[in-house]
């Protein structure tokens, strides 16, 4: 897809350079037609047909989805959402957890309390600590991470990220493990990507914050980060370093959410047509309180509605791309949206470093934290509230233990054979939660859910497979996948 401008070109979602592919020209050209197209119904009827075909929309098509405002328009792209996701994601919901490591950093973000000027109280974990974590994100029943660290080269250099790695993934404790550790630290050099990728990361995950260059360079008015196009062209050199499941997200309400929107989805696009796959997920934070921060200051914040209606959009737009909302969302909002797409949330979350373990002399857990989480329920509170939806809650890890990472992964996907593979991969898991963590209420509703989920497994043989492996898992054995 090329759009030219009468002059020159202005989108080139090929091109290696971050003002190509994250064209501001193209953007605001895009804002436009939306504009004009959103109020034409058989324009706005043509898109969703398109869209129904679940192979995706341009950035532009699906920017007039968002901007449209027609309710029965509104309802049927909530329809969808819902329609798409069921497709090629089912009713399984993937639990993770953040582990902070540090909180030193260097750059002076706006939004976040730990910029370089904050009196914020600093932290770093030794691997005695790490273990420590660790263990308690096991007892809890958590089999995926994500790391998160500041950016000082000196404090958490890329040798204490890659010892940490080590440190989460060594840990093995009852019938605990890590199985997959995603990363989410600053943007760094290919050599660096590299050897994240050798220490078995699952996802890289980088914020782009905010699309609008102008917008960002003032929010990141210091440190390595204010430079724009090495952060944004970040995925490119994590693809070149071997790492082929990037995510992307975009801190909603910092700036304008149908720019970022056109952004996000433009940034999907340039990596489908540079590498030949798309972005692994998409994260959906929203900006919130924090230790000197007020989210009130910013220009770009938006309703829970509007935020329902985005979420929507991305699903409609990249369907086979996973969706993660983490606790800074509460239960209301993360329930809404659920419906709508998300495919991955954390639980039970502590944003501070070293939160997970209580230490007597430790200060109170706000003394390091990143921001206010908004959905406070333990583990055994989220998984319960998940199966009294429907949902099932899933500890999978399967695909990328399997080397299905990629474009393998989005062939799995787009084959739709999740029914046959990650369905029953996500009730294996449960059965282990259930087994080793679950409190007795959570435990019998889990029980139910499964033996009605058992059913749905469309093939006999894996069915039949998936009887004999729950069985194991009651008998003490662990860690079955398809
Ligand atoms: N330091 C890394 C970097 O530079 O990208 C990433 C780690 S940081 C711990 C993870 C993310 O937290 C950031 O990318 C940012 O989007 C988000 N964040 C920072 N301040 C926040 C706030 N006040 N509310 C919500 N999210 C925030």
């Amino acid at each position: 897809m090329l759009i030219q401008a009468p002059e020159r070109v202005i989108y080139a979602p090929q091109s290696e350079k971050a003002e190509d592919f994250i064209s501001h020209e193209a953007i605001l050209d895009t804002l436009e037609y939306a504009d004009r197209l959103k109020d034409e119904r058989a324009a706005v009827d043509d898109i969703l047909a398109k869209a129904r075909e679940a192979k995706g929309l341009s950035h532009r098509e699906a920017s007039v989805l968002l901007a449209c405002d027609d309710p029965e328009k509104v309802q049927e792209i909530f329809d969808l959402a819902f329609d798409i996701k069921q497709q090629f994601y089912g009713n399984r919901i993937v639990l993770f957890a953040p582990l902070y490591l540090s909180n030193y950093c260097i750059n002076g973000c706006l939004y976040c309390p730990y910029h370089r000027g904050s009196d914020i109280a600093r932290k770093k974990l030794t691997q005695e600590e790490i273990r420590a974590e660790t263990i308690a994100l096991q007892d809890m029943g958590h089999k995926r991470l994500a790391v998160e660290a500041g950016e000082d080269s000196v404090n958490n250099p890329i040798e204490y990220i890659l010892e940490s790695l080590d440190t989460i993934y060594s840990v093995k404790h009852k019938n605990g493990a890590i199985r997959r550790v995603n990363v989410n630290i600053a943007a760094t050099t290919v050599e660096n990507y590299r050897r994240l990728r050798d220490a078995g990361i699952g996802t890289y995950i980088l914020f782009q914050e905010t699309y609008d260059k102008a917008g960002y360079e003032h929010l990141h008015p210091t440190g390595p980060k204010h430079d724009y196009a090495y952060h944004t062209e970040a995925m490119d050199r994590a693809m070149q370093g071997g790492i082929d499941d990037v995510g992307l997200g975009v801190l909603f309400g910092l700036e304008q959410y149908r720019y970022e929107f056109a952004g996000l989805l433009m940034h999907a696009e340039h990596l489908e047509a540079a590498f030949g796959v798309g972005p692994h997920t998409i994260s959906l934070p929203r900006v919130k309180p924090a230790h000197g921060v007020d989210p009130g200051s910013f220009d770009g914040g938006i309703s829970d509605e509007l935020f329902a209606k985005l979420a929507a959009c991305i699903r409609i737009a990249v369907p086979y791309t996973g969706m993660i909302i983490s606790t800074r969302e509460g239960k209301s909002v993360r329930e809404k949206l659920l419906r709508l797409g998300v495919s991955q949330i954390s639980g039970a979350s502590r944003t501070s470093v070293g939160g997970y373990v209580e230490s007597p002399e430790a200060g109170p857990e706000e003394d390091t934290r990143q921001f206010e989480v908004s959905d406070t329920r333990t583990l055994d509170e989220v998984i319960r509230w998940l199966i009294d939806l429907n949902y099932v809650p899933s500890f999978c890890t399967a695909c990328y233990r399997a080397g299905r990472t990629g474009d393998r992964f989005m062939e799995l996907c787009k084959s739709k054979q999740i029914l046959n593979c990650c369905h029953p991969n996500a009730l294996m898991t449960l059965k282990e939660y259930l087994m080793d963590y679950a409190g007795p209420e959570t435990y019998r509703a889990g029980e139910k859910l499964i033996e009605k989920e058992l059913e749905t497994i469309p093939k006999d043989k894996i069915r039949d497979l998936v009887r004999t492996n729950l069985a194991n898992i009651q008998n003490g054995q662990r860690d079955f996948r398809l």
